[in-house]
């Protein structure tokens, strides 16, 4: 069988530190901080456990300019990108900014005067800061109805300023809680505008329902070809987050240095504790970065043939296993070998 490839509308590819959004580049996974802005070290803590779990791009939101002082020392401690996400008050704009923040969350609409406005695109031109505006379903300005077309006619408002000055290191997302907007937003905004989206279905709710609503919303858009960078926001942790949105993109083929897992429901035919060893074998591919196809089958009868899409992978009977490759067995194991045999064969290929 052959797999179908999501064509990708090409937007302008802008830099965010040391990597880039749009364009050719891979589409990025991004959570945000959760601990206090003010404790530098929980913050960096967070910030390297997402970062293991594959987090290209991390965000802070900041309430004082305490912790908007505190982005400098952030950034020298990590080896990702880091946002300031800014709300109204352009001197933290500002400052951030200067802290060396990759890229800046802000509307240039919601800051003040264009004077205001002013200083933080010269400050972002002189730094190379790109802009995230951030139109948000509920926060959208009074006169402007909470429609798709609303949306996009926010960001027109906010890019309008910023094109206005000269600036085009823009990127633009148009989150809302309703699947069904949000995505008619983000397909008529990328009928008319060529910067690159960030996507995101916004308070989606717990890592459970969350998960699926915002699987259901990205996975729809990364499927028309739309999307550059996404982050799946849970009313959970941040791993939490980035494990869901790499899934999303790996589950769409979009992220090439990731292995997949495909395993059965399980039957009456299975004889071994098998969602014990799916749930190994899950965390184990967390770790290795191969664009591989790992399956962990229910029975020996079916599981290989049912299975042979997948690069190698393991089927359990009472008291063994088999390992095969592509569908073809390759080796009989006990039942307490088999984790391990499957890890060796992964490592193997
Ligand atoms: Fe059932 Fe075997 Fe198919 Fe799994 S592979 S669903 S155990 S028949």
């Amino acid at each position: 069988m052959k797999f179908m490839n999501i064509s990708r509308k090409l937007t302008k590819k802008i830099k965010v530190g040391n990597i880039f959004i749009g364009g050719d580049a891979p589409i990025t996974v991004q959570t945000m901080v959760k601990a206090d802005a003010h404790d530098i070290k929980k913050v960096v803590s967070q910030i390297k456990e997402a970062q293991k779990y594959g987090c290209d791009i991390i965000r802070m939101g900041v309430l004082d300019m305490e912790s908007v002082k505190n982005f400098g020392l952030i950034k020298k401690q990590i080896n990702i990108p880091i946002v300031a996400d800014i709300h109204l008050n352009y001197k933290f704009a500002l400052e951030a900014i200067r802290q060396g923040v990759d890229k800046l969350r802000i509307n240039p609409g919601n800051i003040g005067d264009i004077s205001h406005v002013r200083e933080v695109v010269k400050l972002a031109k002189e730094y190379k800061v790109p802009i995230r505006i951030g139109i948000n379903g509920g926060s959208l300005e009074k006169d402007i109805p909470l429609t798709p077309e609303g949306l996009v006619q926010s960001a027109s408002r906010h890019i309008k300023i910023l094109e206005d000055l000269n600036y085009d290191q823009i990127i633009v997302s148009l989150k809302t809680s309703d699947i069904n907007t949000t995505v008619q937003a983000y397909q008529l905004f990328s009928e008319q505008y060529d910067y690159p989206v960030h996507l995101g279905i916004t308070e989606a709710g717990t890592n459970y329902a969350g998960t699926i609503k915002s699987s259901i919303g990205i996975g729809t858009l990364l499927l028309q070809g739309i999307g550059d960078t996404i982050r799946v926001s849970l009313t959970s942790s941040p791993v939490d987050e980035i494990k869901a949105g790499i899934e999303i993109l790996k589950q769409l083929n979009l992220k090439k240095d990731s292995p997949t897992l495909v395993s059965c429901p399980t039957c009456s035919r299975t004889q071994y504790d098998m969602f014990t060893l799916a749930n190994q074998v899950e965390k184990f591919l967390l770790t290795i970065k191969k664009p591989i196809k790992v399956a962990v089958m229910g029975c020996i009868v079916n599981g290989p043939g049912e299975a042979k899409e997948a690069d190698c992978g393991i089927a359990g009977g009472k008291n063994c296993g088999v390992l095969f490759k592509k569908g073809e067995i390759i080796k009989t194991v006990t039942e307490k070998d088999m984790f391990k045999e499957l890890v060796n064969l992964i490592n193997s290929l």
